[in-house]
């Protein structure tokens, strides 16, 4: 009796021209292309090709990420996306995937940072990961999907004007200075972000 063939566990590569980048976030476009240049030719992003941004309802950073690449690539192109935050040992993983909403409206990340601190109080365990989420997801709705982390310890008061978001009272694991005073270069090279596109790059471009 013939044996039936083994399912294809292997990761799909990465092998066209042009990878969207699944962000309205014109920043955001531009560091990831930065990171993929070697491995792209062109590059497009969500909001010129007048995507959608379809609605963050996933309960995950993998989840939200997948949904975000999969509404970009039906657009018919490989398309990539990310998700990322801050999640808080002591306070279950939030924010979580509500990192950025912690800072209201007009995302103030002095209010989300205090609100951190605040909702610790006297809790001993300070302990912290950010985490990023990288989704690369094709037209056919196969994904390849990576999570990066890093992980330290929390401080009050916020110190260090590098960075952005919680960096100025995150010290990772190692350091004594938070994201937000080591020079932008050492977080760059030891972040959740780096640690992703590192996954991600082993994975499907190599
Ligand atoms: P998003 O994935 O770009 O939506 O980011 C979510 C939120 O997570 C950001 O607005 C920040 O609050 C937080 N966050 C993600 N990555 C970092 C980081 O590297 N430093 C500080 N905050 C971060």
């Amino acid at each position: 009796m013939a044996c039936p063939p083994m399912p294809d566990s292997s990761p799909r590569r990465f092998s066209g021209d042009t990878l969207v980048i699944a962000s309205h976030n014109r920043g955001k476009v531009s560091e990831i292309a930065d990171l993929l240049r070697v491995h792209v030719r062109t590059f497009r992003s969500a909001a010129e090709l007048n995507l959608p941004e379809p609605d963050e309802t996933g309960t995950s950073f993998v989840a939200n990420a997948e949904l975000k690449a999969r509404a970009a690539a039906a657009g018919g192109l490989v398309a990539l996306a990310d998700d990322s935050g801050l999640a808080v040992t002591a306070l279950g993983g939030q924010p979580g995937i509500h990192s950025a909403r912690w800072g209201g409206p007009a995302r103030d990340f002095l209010v989300a940072m205090t609100r951190v601190n605040q909702e610790l109080g006297a809790t001993p365990d300070r302990s912290a990961c950010f985490v990023c989420a990288l989704s690369l997801a094709w037209p056919d709705g196969h994904c390849e999907t990576v999570e990066g982390r890093i992980t330290g310890t929390l401080v009050w008061p916020p110190r260090g004007d590098h960075g952005f978001g919680y960096d100025p009272i995150f010290v990772p694991d190692g350091y004594d200075q938070t994201f937000g005073e080591v020079p932008p270069a050492t977080k760059h090279a030891i972040s959740h972000r780096a640690d992703a596109f590192r996954q991600l790059v082993a994975r499907c471009f190599p």
